[in-house]
């Protein structure tokens, strides 16, 4: 049986090693991504602020090794899902069950003035650029502006706006900045009003400036101003940009995305396609763009796909739960616990403490060891 993983991301590691661990060699699995490692989102942050270097958050593909895997570096070039066929920049590969995790892509183009790497902290090059700014940054007005949604790890922009204070307390800079976070969204987090309580808490605390309902239209570097749909300016010496997200461009132009996403069943995670399955942020499955969720969503595809394999009818349905952890700086963690699906729906926020920053930690450390079977800490 070929099974054929596209994108190496949270939700195609965990997939893969899923089946592997439960089918040892029989299956002839592959896993294609364009990239040579593997990066954590909360991994940007910690290297934008200065923690741990960039060498340290990227984890080779190349240690990822698993029995019947085979993990191929490549861009995919094109899909077809009726025939579970993609072309690729290493030739042709066909499988008898498909599974796209390709992610979401990040497009800029949609805002004049944004540009990958230069202003944006949500592709690896922009935070790990944005290291480098953030460090040199000589105090003055800091915003954190969200573009629009669905957008990746909603608790992040918040995070970074709480980060960016300790930074600026700690560099003797924050008297003479002010910080805002800029969302067209009524809350910080749309899915926990309970989270979000706490984090405008935390603002106000911190004299942090929140806008919301506020959609950004163009930024410009040059006069250090930002457009919102109403033509206010808002004027800014660093700006750090959530750009717009959209499925990757080899997903909207196959047989396999409509909408502008992939559609799924959300309990199986199976797509309209036989045979075809999609996991994480390219799926539109109804829960946020996190890897918490890609990984579950991964599980109960996994789950799926094994029963599949061995003729039975499958139970297990994929629940949308998932932990979050949120930074609220001054080295406290909160966990976020929310349920998407079924009867018992939740959202609920405990912490912040110091006891979640160990959590998170563990949190990192158990996948980079069940993935890659290295040892690592995070910072
Ligand atoms: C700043 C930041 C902080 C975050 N913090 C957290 C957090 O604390 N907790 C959390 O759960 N989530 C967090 N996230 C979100 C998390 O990173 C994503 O939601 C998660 O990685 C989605 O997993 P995925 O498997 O769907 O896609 P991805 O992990 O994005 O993987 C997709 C893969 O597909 C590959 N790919 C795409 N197109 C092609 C192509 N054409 N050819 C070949 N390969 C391709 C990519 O290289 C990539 O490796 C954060 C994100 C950001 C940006």
């Amino acid at each position: 049986m070929r099974i054929l993983v596209l994108g190496a991301g949270f939700g195609g590691l965990e997939l893969t090693t899923t089946l592997a661990e439960e089918f040892g060699g029989e299956l002839e699995i592959t896993l294609i991504d364009k990239t040579e490692s593997f990066v954590f989102g909360f991994s940007k942050l910690d290297v934008m602020f200065g923690r741990v270097t960039e060498e340290h958050v990227k984890h080779q593909y190349a240690d990822f090794v698993k029995p019947g895997v085979k993990f191929v570096q490549a861009e995919i070039t094109r899909i077809d899902g009726a025939a579970r066929r993609v072309e690729t920049s290493a030739g042709e590969f066909e499988a008898d069950i498909l599974v796209v995790g390709l992610g979401a892509d990040l497009d800029c183009s949609v805002t004049p003035g944004l540009a990958t790497g230069a202003n944006e902290f949500y592709t690896e090059a922009g935070a790990f650029a944005m290291r480098e700014k953030i460090a040199a940054f000589g105090g003055g007005n800091v915003v954190i502006g969200v573009i629009s949604a669905p957008f990746k790890c909603p608790p992040a922009p918040s995070e970074t706006a709480l980060l960016m204070h300790d930074q600026l307390v700690k560099s003797g800079l924050r008297d003479t900045s002010t910080i805002s976070l800029v969302m067209p969204f009524g809350r910080p987090i749309p899915p926990s009003p309970d989270a979000s309580a706490a984090l405008l808490e935390a603002f106000a605390q911190r004299d942090i400036s929140w806008r919301p309902q506020t959609a950004i239209v163009s930024v410009d570097d040059a006069r250090g101003v930002a457009t919102t749909e109403d033509g206010t300016e808002i004027p800014y010496d660093l700006f750090l940009g959530v750009p717009h997200h959209r499925a990757p461009a080899v997903v909207l132009a196959s047989d396999i995305s409509e909408n502008g996403w992939i559609p799924v069943d959300p309990l199986t995670l199976e797509t309209p396609i036989d045979g075809v399955y999609a996991v994480g942020d390219v799926a539109a499955v109804g829960t946020p763009r996190a890897g918490v969720f890609a990984e579950g969503q991964a599980k109960a595809a996994a789950a799926s796909i094994a029963a599949r394999i061995r003729g039975e009818a499958s139970d297990t349905k994929y629940d949308g739960h998932g932990v979050c952890y949120l930074e609220f700086g001054e080295e406290q963690v909160g966990m976020v616990d929310v349920t998407f699906f079924g009867e018992d729906k939740t959202a609920t926020l405990t912490g912040p403490s110091e006891q979640y920053v160990a959590d998170k930690t563990e949190f990192g450390t158990s996948r980079i060891k069940r993935w890659f079977g290295n040892d690592w800490v995070a910072t």
